[in-house]
């Protein structure tokens, strides 16, 4: 998975620790496999998962 389902844009990979995920920079998709269905229509939601991560 290294293209963005949205823009076909290339993906950023995300190391998390023990999780990882990917996001694309240019449309602001994300996938976060440690959040429970979070909505992904706001492009920031993803730096506020990771925010949490890092502040728990
Ligand atoms: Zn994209």
């Amino acid at each position: 998975m290294d293209e963005c389902p949205r823009c076909q844009g290339s993906l950023e990979r995300l190391s998390l620790g023990e999780a990882s995920t990917v996001a694309c920079s240019n449309c602001g998709y994300a996938d976060i496999p440690v959040e429970h269905d979070r909505p992904r229509d706001e492009p920031e939601s993803w730096r506020d998962a990771l925010n949490r991560f890092y502040q728990r």
